[in-house]
């Protein structure tokens, strides 16, 4: 009697271009094997762990040619069928292999088994004793007649422990052993969840909804009906502290009637541990965080917890798109505008663009929020092509911070050459002494952000990489910001031997020095990459700052959005224009934002705020209109730059990105790229009116890590039939060589 073999087809995780394909494997008698289970089988000589995409009754190879499975790796298959599709449809979208898009999918350290549940020993009472207190009395009197206290006061204990059971390592070994041995107590392994060490910080209390502000119901109603109607992709645009927060809340709860689960994005890590207290407060457990500062032991918890349903509110950074939520009812992408949620590595996904996918395919509401939408999102939705919704007051009738500009050009004539200005010290020195603080914006890190010969013009580069050196006074080294090497800075200068070695601009550091100098003895905290190394130090910093243990907090960019301190009531933005001439169209937009954004932290609660904002070129267009907090004044005229330019929305930059060591094999592979899209052209000369630009040419930044890199790049018009020159794009990249990496980036957050 021949049972019917049932095969599965498998894609290995090895990221070769020859396992792109799937492969096919028995699935031995008895074994539980369903679409989305992580499995183990034998591949080339060698075990390695694949993810089960398809079962199937049929095969065409006959079957001892077939190697069975060798087991499955998890309880629960670790994969969603709609996240399988989901990675299915990124593989063309972002030109990577299957595995690439499939390994995004789960906590990395599940592949290879690097992380493992955790157990605890657990000591209970047997159950005659538990269900019997009499039995239970007894067993306490004997003990204490056979002085045997210690195990008296164990059974009491236990008694009184919620189901009778404690872990054991809070009893005294002894005396479990003894119980144990009385057959009193069973002890057994029991698994246990790892809590994420955010969890602790609660900063917000428990406390009952507050009534919404008009602005919020009616825009709750408008969200609350489209997740009815299972469609709909929205644009929240809510000027800072407009309370859309709450808003999110309240359509997770509705979510979570409807029996759905709800996903919330937000750009930093540094994030996380504010929205998750806010959701915790009103959701406990069910809300669980997902990012990749959590160890390992917790991120697999977590993911368990998600996975399992415990916990059907996911908040996490731009992986947690990925979340194995079922029944997905919502997708927030909090301050969207942010470039964060596009991925720096292959594969270059957007998760914006992945949330929009997955919420199609789910029939869930896609909300992207913020109070400086992206230039791109805020032209769709005044095309109709996103609804926008839109919150222009803040809560209970608070002000907008009132903002003001410094020239420091004339701070520099008057003799100041400090970075802090003088009204920017009187006000600081004003809200010290009344007892609040204050947000000093900087958004460099380090303490100078070059040094150079006075001399000869020479300047400290990194070897590895095509970029200077950023002079750290911590240690007093120079430090290069690509690849973290570091050295001493040249007394003399080894250009030229003169000794006129100057250290010029500002970072975070230089910021600290001089408010410790103008304010002795005032509490400072410093936030940027360099204080928040360790896993949690990001968290340590934000309680001291919200518990009130320092005046000033004086940070980067990841200071500068989101960030709810009712005591803050002052913004400094240093250097409001050092990003504004970078080569990069984005400039005047992301300077915009991010003066918007930081002086949205000021005055959030009872007391107004008050901005300053220091500048070298307060004519600008966008540090005019930011500190009048106009975004409709900036983006009318941004739109007419880009037009004018031809920048994005109106096209798309596009370039496949060639890495390596060998410059030579870099360039020729680059070349041969440009050759291949020549052809295409010419076989479709109706496409080629798409491309505004193409070129092949050594990247802004030549080397990175001592890496070469050449790009080819296309300008496209965003209208017309750019897909399928994408397409012919991303087959470019997908070729896999040895010596040279290839990828596609579109929009990418950084042309250099
Ligand atoms: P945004 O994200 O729009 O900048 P938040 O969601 O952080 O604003 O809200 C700003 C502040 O207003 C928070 O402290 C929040 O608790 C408070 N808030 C939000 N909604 C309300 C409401 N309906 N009534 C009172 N306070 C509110
Ligand atoms: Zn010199
Ligand atoms: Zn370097």
């Amino acid at each position: 009697f021949d049972c019917p073999l049932r095969y599965c087809e498998v894609a290995v995780d090895v990221a070769r271009a020859e396992t792109a394909r799937l492969f096919t494997y028995v699935i031995p008698a008895g074994m539980d094997v369903s679409e989305g289970s992580r499995v183990l089988a034998p591949f080339g000589g060698r075990k390695i762990e694949g993810y089960v995409l398809r079962l199937t009754d049929a095969c065409a190879l006959p079957p001892e040619k077939i190697k069975p499975v060798l087991c499955v790796l998890d309880k629960k298959p670790a994969l969603l069928p709609e996240l399988i599709r989901l990675a299915d449809w990124m593989t063309g979208q972002y030109a990577c292999l299957p595995v690439d898009a499939l390994r995004l999918l789960i906590p990395a350290q599940m592949r290879g088994g690097r992380v493992k549940e955790k157990t605890e020993a657990v000591a209970a009472l047997v159950d005659s004793l538990s269900s019997d207190p009499a039995a239970l009395a007894d067993a306490i009197a004997m003990c204490r007649r056979g002085r045997a206290s210690a195990q008296a006061d164990a059974l009491e204990l236990l008694a009184k422990a919620p189901n009778r059971e404690l872990p054991r390592s809070a009893l005294p070994p002894a005396a479990i052993t003894a119980l144990v041995r009385k057959g009193l107590v069973a002890v057994e392994r029991r698994e246990v969840m790892r809590v994420p060490r955010a969890y602790d910080s609660d900063i917000v209390k428990a406390a009952p909804d507050p009534p919404l502000t008009n602005d919020q119901s009616r825009v709750l109603g408008t969200l609350l009906g489209a997740m009815g109607d299972r469609e709909g992709a929205f644009l929240l645009w809510g000027v800072t502290g407009s309370g859309k927060t709450e808003v999110y809340i309240r359509l997770a709860k509705a979510a979570l009637e409807a029996d759905r689960g709800v996903v919330v994005l937000v750009p930093e890590i540094s994030l996380t541990p504010q929205m998750t207290s806010w959701f915790r407060a009103r959701f406990g457990d069910g809300a669980a965080v997902l990012h990749s500062r959590l160890s390992p032991g917790e991120r697999y918890d977590e993911w368990r917890r998600i996975r399992a349903g415990d916990a059907r509110i996911v908040i996490g950074a731009r992986s947690a798109v990925f979340a194995p939520v079922e029944r997905l009812g919502v997708i927030v992408v909090d301050e969207e505008h942010e470039h964060t949620y596009l991925s720096e590595r292959h594969p270059c996904y957007d998760a914006r663009e992945v949330a929009r996918k997955r919420c199609e395919d789910a029939g869930a509401v896609l909300l992207l929020s913020s109070a400086t939408p992206a230039l791109p999102d805020f032209a769709r939705a005044l095309r109709g092509d996103i609804r926008l919704l839109e919150m222009p007051r803040r809560v209970l009738n608070r002000p907008m911070p009132e903002a003001e500009l410094v020239d420091m050009r004339r701070e520099i004539t008057r003799g100041n050459f400090s970075v802090i200005s003088s009204r920017l010290a009187a006000e600081l020195s004003d809200c010290i002494r009344a007892g609040r603080q204050a947000i000093l914006l900087m958004n460099r890190r380090g303490y100078s952000t070059f040094v150079s010969c006075r001399a000869c013009g020479y300047v400290e580069r990194c070897g590895q990489c095509d970029v200077s050196m950023t002079y750290h006074i911590a240690d007093g080294a120079l430090r290069c910001h690509y690849c973290g090497s570091s050295r001493t800075p040249p007394e003399i200068c080894p250009a030229c031997g003169s000794s006129y070695i100057r250290f010029f601009g500002a970072g975070t550091q230089k910021v600290e020095q001089a408010v410790r100098e103008l304010f002795p003895g005032t509490a400072v905290l410093r936030m940027d990459s360099d204080t928040t190394q360790g896993k949690n130090g990001y968290i340590d910093i934000l309680k001291k700052f919200r518990d009130g243990e320092a005046s000033v907090l004086i940070g980067t960019q990841m200071i500068a959005k989101g960030l709810d301190f009712p005591r803050v009531t002052l913004v400094g933005v240093i250097a409001a224009d050092a990003m504004l001439h970078l080569p990069d169209y984005r400039s005047p937009e992301r300077t915009f934002q991010l003066i918007t954004q930081a002086a949205g932290r000021a005055g959030r609660a009872e007391h107004p705020g008050r901005v300053i904002v220091q500048c070298y070129d307060p004519d600008h267009y966008s540090i005019k209109a930011a500190c009048a907090q106009d975004y409709r004044a900036f983006y009318e005229q941004e739109i007419v730059y880009r037009r004018h330019h031809l920048y994005p929305p109106y096209t798309r930059m596009t370039r496949v990105l060639y890495e390596g060591a060998d410059v030579d094999m870099v360039r020729a592979a680059c070349e041969a790229g440009l050759a291949d899209m020549d052809d295409f052209f010419t076989l479709n000369p109706e496409l080629r009116r798409q491309v505004v630009h193409m070129n092949a040419r050594e990247a802004p930044i030549k080397f990175i890590k001592g890496q070469h890199r050449w790009q080819l790049f296309l300008k496209l018009y965003a209208k017309g039939t750019s897909a399928q020159v994408l397409e012919r794009m991303s087959g470019l990249a997908a070729v896999h060589r040895e010596d040279v990496r290839c990828s596609l980036q579109v929009d990418p957050p950084s042309l250099l």
